[in-house]
Formats: structure tokens, sequence, C-alpha cells
């Protein structure tokens, strides 16, 4: 069965005018219930996250001055946020999310949280509204419990993991692929395992090709037991802050190409949502849902 994490709380009220598109994570879960592709069962609601978790990952510090709203002003400007107590609760919800998917993923091969790939989060610092790591913490969490021995991460999101590959520069069991816009920020990229950086307008034929051949590659190389795929859809011609020109059949190829080849190769895939700025709201929510309906048609 399809587990997908969400939670009211996922959906937080912004200033209006925000650059957020906060509405997503209300209006995807509804229209993957109205169409069909999910029941009311396929969703749970996680709690917010045991802070023993988080510790795992982020430096004590960090998360002191984040959960007591302290966070500098500057800090807090770099999360793109206003800080507040919901907003910190929504994010430690959506942490537990990733978390929990990691045991229905090993029990059902995948699990999916409609929220979650928060890629800029370092260990000790949130920026481009990512206030902590959820794929970080979900590994670190895989790690620490003995249930996973080596994690591929693949970043498909248009903006480079650089709070990811911050986190796991030293860890050899994480290895962080990530393949992004060159010219997208953040402008100055960390050093992930892998990284690719595509030019500006990259198109489908290209940009499927180069995933295809790395993919394979990768998983001779890396060998890994459990997968986490940030599948943002900031890649579509129509994102307002991606670069690339991907069209909305070609991210849905993408999303194929990286699901099938976790079913292929029986290895647990937790997908985290990421990205996704189209002028376009429809283009948003159909690049996403299709995520989540290829998740049902390959593996259910
Ligand atoms: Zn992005």
């Amino acid at each position: 069965m399809l587990k997908i994490a969400w939670a009211e709380s996922y959906v937080l009220p912004l200033p209006l005018n925000h650059r957020f598109p906060m509405s997503k994570y209300e209006v995807l879960p509804q229209q993957l219930l109205h169409e069909g592709t999910i029941e009311w069962s396929n969703i749970f609601s996680p709690d917010p996250l045991d802070e023993k978790w988080i510790l795992l990952t982020h430096e004590a510090a960090y998360w002191n001055r984040l959960k007591s709203l302290a966070l500098s002003p500057q800090e807090s400007r770099r999360t793109g946020f206003p800080l507040s107590r919901k907003l910190i609760d929504r994010e430690v919800t959506i942490m537990n999310g990733t978390l929990q998917c990691v045991r229905y993923a090993l029990q059902y091969g995948v699990a999916m949280n409609i929220a979650g790939g928060t890629h800029h989060a370092f260990t000790n610092k949130g920026e481009g509204f990512c206030l902590l790591n959820d794929i970080a913490i979900a590994a670190n969490y895989l790690l620490h419990e003995k249930l996973a021995h080596q994690i591929l991460v693949i970043d498909l999101d248009v903006h480079q993991g650089n709070g990811t590959a911050q986190i796991f520069k030293d860890e050899t069991r994480v290895f962080t692929f990530s393949m992004h816009g060159k010219n997208n920020y953040p402008l100055i990229k960390e050093t992930s395992d892998l990284d690719i950086g595509l030019i500006d307008f990259t198109e489908d034929s290209f940009y499927l090709n180069t995933l295809e051949n790395n993919l394979s590659t990768l998983l001779d190389q890396v060998q890994p037991d459990f997968i986490f795929f940030q599948c943002g859809v900031d890649i579509l011609k129509t994102d307002k802050l991606g670069r690339l020109s991907i069209s909305r059949e070609g991210c849905k190829q993408r999303d194929r190409m990286v699901l099938e080849t976790a079913k292929r190769n029986k290895i647990p895939l937790v997908a985290s949502m990421g990205g996704g700025y189209s002028e376009d709201f429809r283009d948003i929510i159909e690049a996403h849902a299709n995520t989540y309906r290829l998740a049902q048609e390959i593996f259910f």
C-alpha cells in the first residue's frame, strides 16, 4: 500500500503575496483523493518529531535557537519565512513525515511525503525555505537504527542540495547526487559526491539521457540499500525560479525512471516533494501529482 505523509499543519497561512506556494500542500492531497489516485487510508498524519532525531543531524546550538524562536534577524531572513511557533511545528511534523516514511518504504518498497525535500538546511543554519533537513534526518535515523548501510540521495530539484551535501560530506555511508541548474541558487555550491550542473534551458532529451546514464552507473558504484528521492518540479520550463526547460511530460519521465529503477532493483525509496514555483498553479499540481500517480502504477 502506498503510504503518504500529510498533516493539516503542513498548510500554514503566510502573509499575502508571499513567494512560497503554500497552497500546493492543501490542493495536492485533495487532487489525489478527488481523482481516485489515493484514498484517505493511504494518508497518515505524523506527530512532531522527537528532537533526539533532530540532534543526530543538526547542531544543538542551532536547533535551540530555532525552537525558541531566537534566530538572529539575518538567520531568519535567510530562511525566507517569518519565524513563528507554528512554522517550527510545521517543519518538525514534516521531518517526522519523512522519517515515518522510512518504515513504510521498508515494508512496501516506497513511501512519500507531501512536503519535505528541505535540502537547503545545513547542520547549523537554514536557508531557501528550509529550516531542518528531512532527508538527512531520516538517513541518519536509518543508519543509527542499522536499517540501511549504504544510502543514495537522488536530488533532482532544480536547486543544488547544498545542505544535504554539507551534512554528509564526511559520511561515506550516504552518497549525495544532485542534478540541478548550474546557474540556479545557490550561487556558491557545496560539493556533493556527484554534482551535475545543467546549463540554462536544458531540454527533455539531454536531461533524461544524462539522468539515465548516471543512475545506472551510480547503482553499480554505490550499491545502495536505500534511496531518498528529492523530486522537486522546479525543473519545469514554466517555473519562475528554475532556469531549465523541461516539459511536464519530461518531468514525469524523470520520476518514472527513478521509481522504476528502485522497484527493479528492490531498493526501498522515500520521496520528498521539493520545490515547484510555476506561474501556472496547475503545472505545479499536475507535475507533483504525477509522482504519486506513478508510484501507485509502478509499485502497487
Ligand atoms: Zn528547488
